[in-house]
């Protein structure tokens, strides 16, 4: 007799303490930060964003970061700076949320794809290098759930075909690499605080280059195109005239979403200690179950701990992986999917005439995976009830 909940079964959580996945874990330090964003009346661009910048930037080791409202802007403006646009080709991951396909078309540029690698769901560099033409202008590589891609072999292709390098870190904030941070190994790298994300502004991105010139591009691009930002302008030193010199976008950060992530910053370490710790033990529970679970983080890396993704084994199991969906859910644990191969959503299927079977890995993964709850707000009872639920469903 089964007694999945998905059957009638009891839940392993009740009701009404839904485990959601991706909730951000937020402290009393951030919520005094906010409000006193609030009582002095500067919640817009100013001070905080300036700290928050100089903060991640000597977190980061680098001379630049510029704070944006999300990661999606980040990439966009990233493009723009690098001098990318129509007629040129950006090769990257179909293994990846749409926003770092759009950010390539938002600039006029033609997306093209490589697959991933079955086991890392990272791009393979090989896939890389077959699709490099006379058009070719960047890489985007994203380091899929916070596991770095093989950058020794991206930068020698892209050192070989002479190729700029712009890295989709949305998942990657502590990730490393031969010692090297992720974000540093190209000309530029885009990080998001997205709420599910592993340090959260509410919405929020940063940019991150060694590169002068980029960087005021970027400055200048995300605040209307104007050559001197808001706060400089109203300061107490007198008046400063603006002068509108790119048709910008409106892409700046707030000192309110600020406020989170100077303090949410300062425990990046802590929240990524709590979430490796989750990972080992989720390694360490799924062996013998009906899935495939992550590889070990390869020697000489730092993998981010974004994501816990099982591959379901759907052949043995006799089921799609949308059921092990509806199930876990009716234990009232969130789940997430990550992702459906951005090729086969409708729009780029109709407009790059991409179809099913082009990129089988990925296809591949995204028939089978799950993303569990990963993240510095769960306590021990809510990873032993993932535990419990998904050895519920998935045990031979
Ligand atoms: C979340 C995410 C983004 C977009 O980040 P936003 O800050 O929400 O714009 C881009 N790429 C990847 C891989 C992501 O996971």
């Amino acid at each position: 007799m089964n007694n999945l909940a998905i059957e009638g079964g009891k839940p392993v959580r009740s009701n009404k303490n839904f485990l959601v996945f991706g909730a951000p874990k937020i402290e009393e330090a951030e919520i005094e930060e906010v409000v006193d964003s609030m009582r002095c009346s500067w919640i817009g661009t100013g001070p905080k964003v300036e700290r928050f910048e100089k903060d991640f930037a000597v977190y980061k080791g680098i001379k630049h970061a510029i704070a944006l409202n999300s990661c999606t802007a980040a990439l966009h403006l990233s493009m723009f700076a690098a001098g990318i646009g129509k007629g040129d080709e950006v090769i990257t991951t179909p293994m990846t949320f749409c926003a770092t396909i759009n950010s390539i078309i938002h600039c006029g540029a033609t997306p093209v794809l490589a697959d991933c690698d079955k086991k890392t769901m990272n791009i393979s560099p090989k896939e890389i290098e077959k699709k490099i033409t006379a058009k070719t202008k960047a890489v985007l590589p994203v380091h899929f759930a916070g596991r770095c891609c093989d950058m020794n072999s991206i930068m020698d292709i892209a050192r070989a075909y002479d190729l700029m390098v712009i890295e989709d870190c949305a998942h990657a904030i502590e990730s490393e690499y031969h010692g090297v941070k992720a974000g540093l190994f190209g000309d530029i790298g885009c990080f998001s605080f997205y709420v599910t994300k592993n340090i959260i502004t509410g919405e929020g991105g940063m940019v991150i280059t060694k590169d002068n010139r980029m960087a005021e591009r970027i400055k200048t691009m995300g605040l209307h195109g104007m050559s001197k930002n808001a706060w400089k302008r109203f300061s107490d030193k007198g008046y400063k005239h603006y002068q509108v010199i790119h048709a910008g976008y409106k892409y700046n950060m707030m000192d309110i979403q600020a406020a989170m992530g100077i303090h949410q910053l300062k425990r990046v370490d802590k929240y990524w200690k709590h979430r490796e710790g989750i990972w080992n033990k989720y390694n360490d529970s799924f062996k013998d179950l009906f899935c495939e679970i992550p590889e070990k983080p390869a020697p000489e890396t730092k993998h981010a701990y974004h994501l816990y993704t099982l591959l379901i084994n759907i052949e043995k199991l006799k089921k799609e992986r949308d059921w092990f969906l509806d199930a876990l859910t009716a234990e009232n644990i969130g789940v997430g999917v990550h992702y459906t191969p951005v090729h086969l959503h409708p729009f780029y299927k109709k407009n790059y005439g991409w179809e099913k079977g082009d990129f089988p890995n990925a296809e591949w993964i995204g028939e089978r995976t799950i993303s569990l709850p990963l993240s510095a707000a769960l306590c021990d009872k809510d990873t032993d009830d993932v535990i419990c639920a998904v050895h519920k469903i998935l045990k031979k």
